[in-house]
């Protein structure tokens, strides 16, 4: 079989960003898919599931409730290595594009708190596995270290 776009992304180079990783056309639409990568893969330790799990929970609910992203955002979810997320919105975007609203999202997880949304057993799959002290300390880092500071190579994939 052959090797799918996203395992063509140089990983050795890649350094925490927001990169878009394709645009595709479905129905005549186009369909944006962002990676956002909070961790350098294969550098630093990966976020654990319980603090994955809980930026999940936030971040769709922050967006599926979000005045000009609510009706855009198709998918919000994290990778599989467990460094990052994906973001798929309705329509066609730079990376840059985003960042505001990456910002605001972000800020609002890390300044979270109460009861994390659809937290409850009948609510969730799993939903005991959660950890928002460390989603905030995640999002915080994020926030100071990528979002609020963002250069160009954490917003271009490297060729
Ligand atoms: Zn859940």
């Amino acid at each position: 079989m052959e090797k799918i776009t996203s395992f063509t992304v140089d990983h050795l180079r890649l350094v925490p960003g927001v990169y878009v990783s394709r645009i595709d056309q479905v129905a005549g639409t186009p369909i944006t898919t962002f990676d956002l990568r909070m961790t350098k893969p294969n550098c630093e330790p990966v976020m654990n599931t319980a603090e994955i799990h809980t930026i999940e929970h936030l971040a769709a609910t922050f967006l599926r409730n979000h005045k000009e992203f609510a009706e855009k955002t198709i998918y919000f979810g994290p990778m599989g290595c467990r460094t990052g997320f994906y973001l798929i919105l309705s329509g066609e975007y730079t990376s840059k594009d985003i960042i505001p609203l990456m910002i605001e999202m972000y800020q609002f997880m890390a300044d979270f708190e109460g009861d994390i949304p659809g937290a409850a057993a009948k609510d969730c799959g799993n939903y005991l596995d959660m950890n928002l002290p460390m989603a905030k300390y995640l999002s915080k880092k994020y926030l100071d270290e990528v979002l609020l500071s963002i250069t160009e190579q954490q917003l271009n994939y490297p060729n």
